[in-house]
């Protein structure tokens, strides 16, 4: 499928994968809606966006975690950007890595309040009119903490987890329905994702990546993109990807 005009919405799309996305995506000339909480970030974007051949940039603040502000920013869309294509489901996090029994109950309920809660909010409020219109394409960010727990990270690799139940539960809700359903699962990946979960630690951040070589952003947003471009009868349910150095959640490589 042609991706030129179509409009693809992207949310936190101001760092990492989600900004990997919008690259990729407007490389092939689609019409970017983008949403974050730092939209400074996301306006930022948008002459380079440009550049990198989006036919079109609309950004808007928005945190995910916010249901009344997810159905009234898609409500309030202009008519010109209501017929959302694709769903890229990315806004997301981790915070701490510590064992359950002494974990900051505050984390928790930041990564669920994101990572499910704020997935199935936009979801519900975008999927109805792909329904409606008969075209449209999700796809969530799920990741290799979802199939394999590993240890201090109960509370994230649960909300992974969620994901991939929701992505599952989705794919069957709109069987008959011409909307596909993809979840990307990638394990270890080089963005801020460490520097969130470490509460701005740069040194232990940092050491997460030491000794190998991880995943680029722009690898999972090629994997996105391929996924996005299969002929329209084509529905790529999950794709795992990991860098050589990385066998699943538990097991690395390093030298
Ligand atoms: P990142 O560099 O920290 O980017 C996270 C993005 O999510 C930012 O743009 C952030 O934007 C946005 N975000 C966070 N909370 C939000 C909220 N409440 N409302 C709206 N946007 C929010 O991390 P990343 O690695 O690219 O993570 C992206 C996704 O990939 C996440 O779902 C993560 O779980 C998943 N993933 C990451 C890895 C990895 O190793 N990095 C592996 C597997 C899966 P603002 O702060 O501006 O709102």
């Amino acid at each position: 499928m042609k991706l030129t005009g179509s409009i693809v919405f992207v949310t936190g799309a101001s760092a990492g994968i989600g900004e990997a996305c919008a690259f990729a995506f407007a490389r092939e000339g689609a019409r970017l809606l983008l949403a974050a909480r730092r939209v400074e970030r996301l306006e930022a974007m948008r002459a380079k966006l440009m550049d990198a051949g989006a036919q079109d940039v609309h950004a808007f603040g928005l945190d995910v975690r916010d249901n009344a502000a997810v159905q009234k920013a898609i409500a309030d869309l202009p008519d010109v950007w209501r017929a959302i294509d694709v769903l890229v489901n990315n806004a997301g996090l981790s915070r701490g890595l510590d064992k359950l029994y002494e974990g900051k109950p505050e984390d928790w309920e930041e990564m669920i309040d994101t990572n499910v809660k704020g997935l199935l909010y936009v979801t519900r409020a975008v999927v109805p009119e792909m329904v409606e219109r008969g075209r449209g394409h999700v796809i969530s960010l799920g990741s290799t903490a979802g199939e394999i727990t590993y240890p201090k990270g109960a509370v994230y690799c649960a909300t992974k987890a969620a994901e991939r139940a929701i992505n599952d539960g989705l794919r069957q809700d709109v069987l008959g329905t011409p909307v596909r359903v993809t979840s990307v699962d990638p394990g270890m990946v080089e963005t801020d994702f460490s520097l969130v979960r470490f509460h701005g630690d740069e040194t232990r951040a940092a050491k997460v990546y030491q000794g190998l070589i991880p995943l680029k952003p722009e690898d999972v947003a090629d994997a996105i993109v391929w996924a996005a471009t299969r002929p329209a009868h084509v529905n790529i349910a999950r794709v795992v990807m990991t860098t050589i150095d990385q066998a699943n959640s538990l097991m690395f490589h390093r030298s």
